[in-house]
């Protein structure tokens, strides 16, 4: 089993559970519990899990169904299927309700150290930095113009060919959110 697969059993299981061991991890997976400490530490370096004695929890809340509050930038509710859960220099959490708001965040603090962002297909956690943007495409999900992330490039190349926009990284992204917000401002 590739170390992806791994993973991808690994957060899983942490969305049903809240919570792994490495002794059932090492089982399951049929590996050493050495390979699931190294998946485990991994993951806690992207912000997708914690590590906690014998295993490891959720960094975030996965199971609740509940929006959690409301978007730090528009303060719209934020919705369980697009919310990007931002952490601070010093530990704080805060949310933003799509991506597009999360993308204005990065923009305008510049106290933020790491995001993570619902995957639009999976609706799994994956990490902001690193996700492949789709920016203006013709959905309706939250704000205007809507940003989706997807953890896969391939797959995100696929949506963009149902519901065009344009496809970029999270530096681009940034740029291409004003860029649109300007144009709509200027109509
Ligand atoms: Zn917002
Ligand atoms: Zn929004």
């Amino acid at each position: 089993m590739l170390a992806i697969e791994r993973r991808d059993y690994i957060l899983k299981k942490l969305q049903e559970t809240g919570r792994v061991q490495v002794s059932e991890l090492s089982e399951a997976l049929q590996v050493s519990r050495m390979t699931i400490h190294r998946d485990l530490d991994a993951l806690e370096e992207e912000g997708l899990v914690k590590k906690v004695f014998g295993g490891a929890v959720s960094a975030v809340d996965y199971r609740r169904e509940e929006p959690m509050g409301r978007c730090a930038l528009c303060g719209r509710p934020v919705n369980v299927h697009t919310r990007v859960v931002l952490r601070t220099r010093q530990g704080n959490q805060i949310e933003a309700c799509c991506p597009h708001c999360a993308l204005l965040l990065l923009e305008t603090r510049d106290d933020i150290a790491s995001g993570l962002a619902v995957d639009f297909i999976h609706g799994k956690m994956i990490n902001l930095k690193t996700a492949t943007f789709l920016v203006n495409p013709d959905v309706v999900v939250c704000c205007t113009p809507p940003v989706l992330c997807f953890a896969d490039e391939e797959e995100a190349h696929r949506f963009q060919l149902g519901f065009h926009g344009e496809l970029t990284s999270l530096d681009e992204a940034q740029e291409l959110t004003t860029h649109h917000m300007n144009l709509s401002a200027s109509d």
